[in-house]
């Protein structure tokens, strides 16, 4: 359903930017922890007459007529939702994961209230709180972070709470190498009279096939983007038990509450994406995605990077650059020169801006739908080692490696 030949005549601006963009992700190796390729299947959903209508308000409770094929969509994406994720209720519609973060903070917060998440520089997201977003902006914030060892400081994090007593407190992270302990948020949740969101907008992958230990159950509400991990299509979602739900007025806090006309070319999208995830090989590729994690950490700490806490339990890792005395900043570019796509991450205890960093981001879901196994992970860990040790003189050689690799896992991007 989407044809690059037809925007070709139509659009030929657009379609060369889409045919430049193909090529990018075909000559470069995807480490950006975010990001994957969705199939082909989720591709034709989102690419559909879907796009062309109006659905405002839920299944059954519309305020625009001819809904009754979109309900099917919604219905379809909401119970394969719950079932995945093993829950009494979703909510498909939010158009981002910061959406849905969004939606849960107007539906528990009044302006002013304490809001509690992880600190940005420390691994946590805009939308728990940054002052550079809403939600650092109407609330009142306390940020909570790891120790010096670059874990959650649970410890801190209860003195924090029982001093501040926040209304919501946020668990999740974007930048986090370790396991969650949700069940620690939730003492101490109970223990300052909190709400406990758990945000997986980066492990619901791993949480969907029982490779991180799930927040459902343990935490009243759960958000999640969908195109990272699961390999959906770019969007957000909402997931309780239904009794939650009602308490909290979930549904209303997104429509109308901050959102208009739902995206149902986008939920349909959806609704395939958890078709795939829970078919037994999406698990096989979750588990692969944790051996190549653990593949590229080992051969890069072999070859002298500094990880932060030493190592990684989930899908990324965070490198510390001090040690060379390198930013994220300077390397990033190196590696994109060298055809290595990252982003430039903070470190705990940061000294840099946000805009410079001390670290780089790398994530393995990306490489591992791409087909790349263990041995790939040590060609490519010699090849960021190149790049951080010898800085431009390491582009070319490094460049070679990921060449090879390329060449031998060819991306298929093409319609049909
Ligand atoms: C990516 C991410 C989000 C935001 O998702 P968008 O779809 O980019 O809005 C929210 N929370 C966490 C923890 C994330 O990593």
């Amino acid at each position: 359903m989407y044809s690059l030949e037809l925007l070709k005549r139509e659009d030929p601006e657009i379609a060369q930017a889409i045919s430049d963009e193909m090529q990018r992700q075909n000559d470069h190796l995807e480490l950006i922890a975010s990001e994957n390729w969705v199939s082909k299947a989720v591709m034709a959903a989102m690419g559909s007459p879907l796009t062309n209508k109006y659905a405002e308000g839920y299944p059954g409770h519309r305020y625009y007529g001819g809904c009754q094929y979109i309900d099917v969509v919604e219905e379809l994406a909401r119970e394969r939702a719950k079932k995945l994720f093993g829950c009494s209720y979703a909510n498909v519609q939010p158009h981002s994961g910061a959406q849905a973060n969004l939606a849960v903070e107007f539906a528990i917060l009044k302006p002013g209230d304490t809001l509690m998440g992880m600190d940005l520089n420390m691994g946590g997201h805009l939308t728990h709180g940054s002052s550079a977003n809403i939600s650092g902006t109407y609330f009142h914030v306390v940020p909570y972070g790891v120790d010096e060892n670059g874990y959650l400081d649970y410890d801190r994090l209860m003195e924090l709470a029982m001093e501040n007593r926040p209304k919501l407190i946020i668990a999740g992270a974007s930048a986090y190498a370790r396991t969650i302990d949700f069940t620690k948020f939730r003492e101490v949740a109970d223990a300052c009279g909190a709400v406990l969101m758990a945000d997986i907008a980066h492990i619901a992958g791993l949480v969907a096939t029982g490779l991180h230990p799930s927040p459902i159950g343990v935490a009243d509400i759960v958000t999640t983007t969908t195109h990272k991990t699961l390999r959906g299509p770019r969007g957000g979602m909402i997931l309780a038990n239904e009794d939650a739900a009602k308490e909290f007025k979930l549904n209303k806090a997104v429509f109308p509450g901050i959102q208009g006309g739902p995206l149902e070319h986008v939920i349909a999208g959806k609704a395939v994406c958890f078709k795939e995830d829970l078919q037994p090989e999406f698990r096989t590729y979750s588990e692969q995605i944790l051996k190549n994690a653990q593949a590229l950490c080992s051969s890069l700490m072999k070859r002298g990077v500094k990880i932060v806490s030493d190592g990684t339990d989930n899908h990324l890792m965070v490198i510390d650059l001090t040690n060379f005395d390198e930013t994220g900043k300077e390397v990033e570019k190196w590696l994109d020169d060298a055809h290595i796509t990252v982003n430039k991450e903070t470190i705990p205890n940061e000294t840099r801006s946000p805009f410079v960093t001390s670290g780089l981001r790398l994530g393995t879901p990306a490489v591992t739908t791409r087909g790349l196994k263990e041995a790939d992970m040590d060609d490519l860990a010699e090849a960021i080692s190149l790049v951080i040790r010898n800085r431009e003189e390491g582009i070319g050689p490094a460049r070679a490696i990921v060449a090879q690799i390329t060449a031998k896992y060819p991306l298929d991007l093409t319609e049909n």
